[in-house]
């Protein structure tokens, strides 16, 4: 089959980027793996008009309201590689298939590698998150945990008293200097520098390897990134080195540094969320559109 836009991630950003092509009446098919990042939590907040709704209820209903649209398609599959070809792209899937799109969307996202602490897994976008303006507020000013994963966490830290009573927990990870500690002081911020053994309890307790148990409302920790797939290394995308982790690097329109290739979502801008995905992928989709009309 031959596509105007293959959509590779098929989550906020690449419906989103969908929805605008859909609305022009053209060709798209989204290949979607179902990886979303915020698979892991029960609600999503700050979305304005779906503050607290479902990650899942949000992906379904944006999944229905694109596939309404008689030009699209939709295919459950990794795309494991895609090829430059005269006119456009092949993009082959993990069982073999294969089609063609005159451009390529890729909204593949970012996959989380967490700190290796035993009960935090299992624990993640439940009570453990990274982002305080998604789960802060929730926490009704309680007992906030910081666990340092890098110098990183330094801004983590600084940031969450906003949130609640913020002890940081250094854990062997990260040092602050005298300067850090005294801006950590002028926050309000506690400092745990012992080890921590485990993360237990029903709701969260820290357990410290001196046997003390810290219960905490929520603890917050700085992820190491990756970008959700191989695949735009392998197209030849040029890469943002940002601290956090590697982004696609991208212009005001969402054109990649190949030609025909446009990136959206957290992929392209890791610091993300669902409002700046969506947003991001409309302005993907209305660039792919006008680069096939123009031939930009
Ligand atoms: P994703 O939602 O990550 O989707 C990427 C999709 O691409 C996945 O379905 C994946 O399977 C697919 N994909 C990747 N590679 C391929 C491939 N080769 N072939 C086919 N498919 C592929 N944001 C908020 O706004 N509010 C919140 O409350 C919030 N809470 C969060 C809680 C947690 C625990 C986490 C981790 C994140 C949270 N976020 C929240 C952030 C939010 O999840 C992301 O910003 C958002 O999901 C980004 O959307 P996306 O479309 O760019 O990528
Ligand atoms: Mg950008």
């Amino acid at each position: 089959m031959n596509y105007d836009v293959v959509i590779i991630g098929g989550s906020y950003a690449g419906m989103s980027a969908g929805m605008q092509l859909a609305r022009a009446r053209r060709s798209v098919l989204v290949v979607d793996a179902g990886q979303r990042r915020n698979r892991y939590a029960t609600a999503s907040h700050g979305f304005l008009t779906r503050d607290g709704s479902a990650p899942d209820v949000l992906a379904a209903e944006g999944r229905a309201q694109l596939l309404a649209y008689p030009t699209v398609e939709w295919l459950d599959a990794q795309a494991q590689r895609v090829e430059k070809t005269e006119g456009g792209f092949l993009v082959s899937m993990d069982g073999a298939s294969s089609v063609r799109g005159q451009r390529i969307i890729l909204a593949i996202g970012i996959t989380d590698h967490l700190p290796d602490l035993p009960g935090l897994k299992e624990r993640w976008g439940r009570t453990v998150f990274h982002c305080p303006y998604c789960h802060g507020y929730e926490l009704q000013q309680g007992r906030i945990g910081v666990l340092a994963s890098s110098a990183l966490s330094m801004h983590h830290a600084l940031m969450l008293p906003d949130w609640g009573k913020t002890t940081f927990f250094l854990n062997g990870s990260f040092a602050p200097d005298s300067g850090q500690q005294a801006a950590l002081q002028a926050r309000g911020v506690h400092i745990e520098d012992g080890p921590i053994e485990r993360l237990s309890g029903e709701h969260l307790d820290v357990v410290m390897k001196d046997g003390r148990i810290i219960p905490l409302d929520g603890l917050f920790t700085t992820t190491r990134i990756t970008p959700g797939s191989p695949i735009a290394a392998q197209l030849g995308c040029e890469f943002e080195e940002m601290p956090m982790g590697m982004q696609i690097r991208t212009d005001s329109t969402q054109a990649s540094s190949v030609p025909g290739v446009f990136a959206c979502g957290d992929a392209a801008r890791l610091a993300g969320n669902v409002a700046l995905a969506v947003g991001d992928g409309a302005m993907a989709g209305t660039a792919a559109h006008r680069s096939l009309m123009f031939g930009l």
